[in-house]
């Protein structure tokens, strides 16, 4: 399946009455599942509550982190593709924020998408990601954040497999798997 050009990514936003009843459609077929539409919608209007808040300073984040986890997860940074065996790895488990360590995606998600870097097609929960509009680069994409620390975990686009049709790419870096599942 080809990608979709960066500029479709990302619909225009929707009168409310089409979001409402679009979204009590969707939740009759499957009221768990969070799909692109979905994604839009909190990337525009807003996130969910986090579980919990962890809120340090840009200090702080320097002092706990390497270089490049403070590049990459404080800085808005990219690692490069196939730059983590993480990418190959399909032990069951959870994959925990690097910063805060809130659990964040669980192995029962992930799958090979073939980009170089570790993917999924849900969160754990729903309220553990956040989504931000993200037109840095050129492009139209929708960021990926830890909701509890902020996080940069990496961009979440509309070509990835059933059930969500989603592609949670995420930076390996900002990412810790936990050895066994709970
Ligand atoms: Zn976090």
């Amino acid at each position: 399946m080809p990608l979709p050009a960066p500029e479709l990514a990302v619909a225009a936003p929707r009168p409310l009455e089409d979001g409402v009843a679009r979204m009590s459609t969707e939740k009759s077929e499957s009221s768990s599942v969070l799909r692109w539409p979905g994604v839009i919608e909190l990337a525009q209007r807003g996130n969910v509550t986090p579980p919990r808040r962890v809120e340090k300073s840009d200090a702080e984040w320097r002092k706990e982190l390497t270089n490049e986890q403070y590049y990459v997860a404080r800085g808005k940074g990219t690692e490069r593709a196939f730059s983590s065996e993480m990418c190959a790895l399909f032990e069951p488990g959870r994959y925990n924020c690097l910063c805060c360590g809130t659990p964040l995606f669980d192995s029962t998600t992930k799958f090979d998408s073939g980009t170089g870097w570790p993917s999924f097609t849900a969160p754990l929960t729903p309220d553990v990601v956040a989504y931000h509009l993200d037109t840095a680069h050129g492009m139209q994409r929708v960021e990926t954040t830890c909701n509890v620390c902020d996080a940069h975990l990496g961009h979440v686009f509309p070509d990835g497999p059933r059930p969500s049709g989603l592609r949670f790419c995420i930076n390996a870096v900002s990412l810790k798997k936990a050895k066994s599942p709970e």
